[in-house]
């Protein structure tokens, strides 16, 4: 059989398998079947290809020719995506893509479906989140309101039952702890960019002073989803915040540390206390709020302190 049929029947049988009934059976005709000349043996480090699924509903306002000629850069990415970038080799094994030619009416209004196959996870992140040339084009797309909605899986070939320790961890997944250990979480942070670090947001509110007896606290805000607590159960203390809506604080019960909170105000959203991350230590700042509130010594200590 064919290595084309092959893995269209794989991907099939994966999606069937893992939400048939959100994503039904997703047909795809071969728009290029242009996997790379690599030697089978690298293409499947330990035991299978990491295959990046990608479902696109493409809006109905874009012009034919619009979408020709965004077509031709997506396909174009196979080779125009090297690592590293510029002097590099193309990384990504195959790309392929086509229509939807559905007829069971489940496929959630999705009309076009790519698969891009990698050689590793390692290899799938760098395309996802630092190939400068793939996230130019994604930087476009979004700009030129081509996509309406999408779908997206990874799997990796065969492996067809996942355990929490088999899940790779998003890029610029951070792990954090309570003061006591009794809570223990995991952050996505935004990932550095190339001129510097990932930094603490200060907060000089007297909310804040008053919840950390502090001058000050670090945070980031970060999607709610992209934290994940691992160990342990936080309480709750609820307070009225400056919007007249209320803020949920998450803190552990046993030592007191504050861990996050939410605000009904910024929906999807939490702000992570950020010191309680590994190594954050030695971050940097990325930028302060509630400054009219900042005590004022507590911006230059070294000045403020008698010697
Ligand atoms: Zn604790
Ligand atoms: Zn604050």
């Amino acid at each position: 059989m064919p290595a084309v049929y092959k893995d269209a029947a794989l991907l099939e049988l994966v999606l069937s398998l893992i939400k048939p009934s959100i994503l039904g059976k997703f047909s795809l005709i071969a728009y290029s079947n242009t996997k790379m000349n690599t030697p089978a043996s690298s293409q499947t480090p330990n035991g299978g290809t990491h295959t990046h699924i990608v479902l696109f509903k493409y809006s109905s306002a874009i012009s034919w020719q619009t979408l020709q000629s965004h077509f031709s850069s997506f396909m174009a990415l196979r080779t125009r995506c090297l690592k590293p970038p510029v002097t590099g080799n193309p990384y990504m094994l195959s790309l392929r893509a086509g229509q939807n030619r559905s007829w069971e009416s489940h496929d959630k209004g999705m009309t076009h479906g790519f698969v891009l196959e990698f050689a590793s996870q390692e290899d799938l992140d760098y395309y996802l989140t630092e190939d400068p040339v793939h996230l130019e084009f994604s930087r476009r797309v979004g700009e030129q309101g081509l996509v309406e909605d999408s779908v997206v899986i990874d799997i990796k070939d065969g492996q067809l039952v996942l355990g929490p320790a088999d899940m790779p961890q998003k890029p610029g997944t951070r792990q954090g702890q309570c003061h006591c250990g009794q809570i223990r979480f995991t952050a996505v942070l935004p990932l550095p960019q190339s001129s510097g670090a990932t930094g603490h947001i200060l907060c000089h509110c007297r909310t804040c002073r008053l919840l950390s007896g502090g001058p000050y606290t670090c945070n980031q805000i970060i999607a709610k989803e992209d934290l994940k607590t691992v160990e342990g159960s936080p309480s709750k203390y609820t307070y009225t915040g400056a919007s007249g809506k209320p803020v949920d604080c998450y803190f552990c019960s046993h030592c007191t540390s504050h861990v996050y909170h939410e605000q009904a105000a910024m929906p999807g959203k939490i702000i992570v206390r950020t010191l309680l991350l590994q190594d954050s230590d030695g971050w940097g700042v990325d930028g302060e709020i509630f400054r009219e509130g900042r005590l004022e010594w507590a911006g230059d200590l070294e000045r403020s302190l008698p010697s």
